[in-house]
């Protein structure tokens, strides 16, 4: 790819639309609204994307920078991790080839550990031993756990490892993994790899509640600061403030040897199993990957029986005391004062998809793709749920309008007709959400069908299987 080529029209267009998002994801910021930040950042991970893959290279400015001096922190592998092999990445994407003309691929069950024994229906068999805890902020931490396997899944194996995973939850709540990785390598490396893989997290601690919920932090207009509710300076009667996200992390800065809060590992079961591309095998393996994609993840995790109910909340309960970022205003509770917040901020509380009690700390993220997974880009992805999306609605009498009569053409540049970039985008993103809102509509409808159908006859069911009548 050329290095040192100017940049196209179209791309520098594409980053004169991801500055003014960056600015309104500032403003967004400012103002406390975490689902517009969400949704910018969505765009502007699909921005990057598209640059990169026009053969821009980064890194491209991130939403949220570091402020003022980055920090360093160890990368000191931990004595009881077993040493990851290491090789220099090649270009290569694909695994051992058997007799020359097999290429196999694999499919990868990743895990958490356990936090105690439970039962069929996923509730504890003794909840009150039960590392709830642990679990919750495995969960918050998972994606993070992930991202570190793919790298050293890259150093270990020298390729540039391609998957499709989905991230899904298990019946006792914690999330797993199904990945199709291309290539194959030996099981035993795998484990290794698993065992070896962890993530540290570098925060302030959070064990011990400094406030609690009847007792918080509260605003100080005249300080412009989070104060302690009762406490004051004796020497000058002022209020004292709550120390900042910055001021602590500074702090353990200057501290040699401070254990991180938190460390996430994957459990002992990995499941490992070799597939041969094209096979019957493989198809079964591409359809429980995407066999929970058409769920809801409140759908995948509706409770089985009251124990299981109760172990959710319970769960729940332990993931509102979880910080989810250095932004969550949980972290006033634990007496630190998180990035960014204000006025506003509502103590000890945060709006963050991490403590919901329907999805159980799952985020909006269940598809995780390589860069450079075979066949499918990620319009062709795109394109597919475009397709069930359609569907879906018109099953509930929405159409989309059709556009098969219109001739698409490449637009010159400087046509006068081409509005400009930042507008084409920020009108997707009204078009995005108004088609979400009828989705939502949609599936309403949907759940309310389902729900007649089942009181009247079975007749659905039967109807998709002529067999079974
Ligand atoms: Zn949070």
């Amino acid at each position: 790819m050329d290095d040192k080529r100017e940049p196209t029209e179209a791309e520098r267009a594409i980053v004169l639309a991801r500055a003014s998002l960056q600015e309104e994801y500032e403003q967004a910021k400012e103002a406390g609204d975490q689902d517009v930040m969400d949704g910018i950042r969505e765009v502007v991970a699909d921005l990057d994307a598209e640059l990169r893959e026009s053969g821009v290279r980064g890194p491209f400015p991130p939403l949220d920078p570091e402020s003022k001096s980055v920090r360093k922190r160890s990368t000191r592998r931990r004595q009881e991790s077993p040493d990851l092999p290491r090789q220099k990445v090649s270009r290569s994407t694909v695994g051992r080839e058997y007799a020359g003309k097999y290429r196999p691929s694999m499919f990868l069950t990743l895990t958490l550990p356990s936090y105690g024994k439970v039962g069929p229906d996923g509730a504890p068999i003794d909840p009150d031993s039960y590392d709830y805890r642990q679990a919750a902020r495995d969960i918050i931490h998972f994606p993070a756990l992930f991202d570190r396997f793919v790298q050293n899944y890259r150093r270990a194996s020298g390729r540039d490892v391609q998957y499709f995973a989905t991230v899904e939850p298990q019946r006792r709540g914690a999330p797993h993994i199904h990945a199709g990785v291309r290539g194959s390598d030996p099981r035993a490396m795998i484990r290794q790899l698993t065992a070896a893989t962890y993530h540290q997290v570098h925060w302030p601690h959070f064990d011990q509640d400094v406030y609690t919920p009847d007792r918080m932090p509260v605003w100080n207009y005249t300080m412009a600061a989070w104060v302690d509710p009762d406490e004051v300076d004796p020497e000058t009667g002022d209020p004292v403030p709550v120390p900042t996200w910055d001021q602590v992390m500074d702090l353990m800065d200057e501290m040699d040897d401070i254990e991180p809060a938190h460390v996430v590992r994957f459990g002992q079961q990995v499941d490992v199993k070799g597939i041969l591309g094209g096979t019957e095998e493989a198809g079964r393996h591409i359809g429980y990957l995407t066999k929970y994609l058409t769920k809801s993840i409140s759908e995948v995790i509706e409770p089985q029986s009251d124990r299981a109910a109760r172990h959710y909340d319970r769960l729940h309960e332990e993931l509102c005391k979880t910080p989810c970022s250095p932004r969550c205003g949980i972290w006033l509770r634990y007496g630190v004062v998180p990035k960014g917040a204000n006025e506003k901020t509502v103590p000890g509380r945060c709006k963050g998809k991490a403590h919901r009690r329907d999805t159980l700390g799952l985020r909006g993220r269940r598809v995780l793709v390589s860069r450079k997974w075979t066949g499918k880009n990620l319009t062709d992805h795109k394109a597919d749920r475009v397709e069930f999306v359609r569907q879906r609605l018109a099953e509930a009498g929405i159409s989309k309008e059709d556009v098969s009569r219109f001739r698409i053409a490449p637009a010159e540049p400087g046509d006068p007709d081409v509005p400009p970039r930042e507008y084409l985008i920020m009108s997707m993103v009204a078009e995005k959400i108004r088609q979400r809102s009828q989705y939502d509509i949609a599936r309403l409808a949907q759940a309310e069908q389902d729900h007649d159908s089942r009181e009247t006859v079975a007749g659905q069911q039967d109807s998709a299987n002529p067999d079974a009548a």
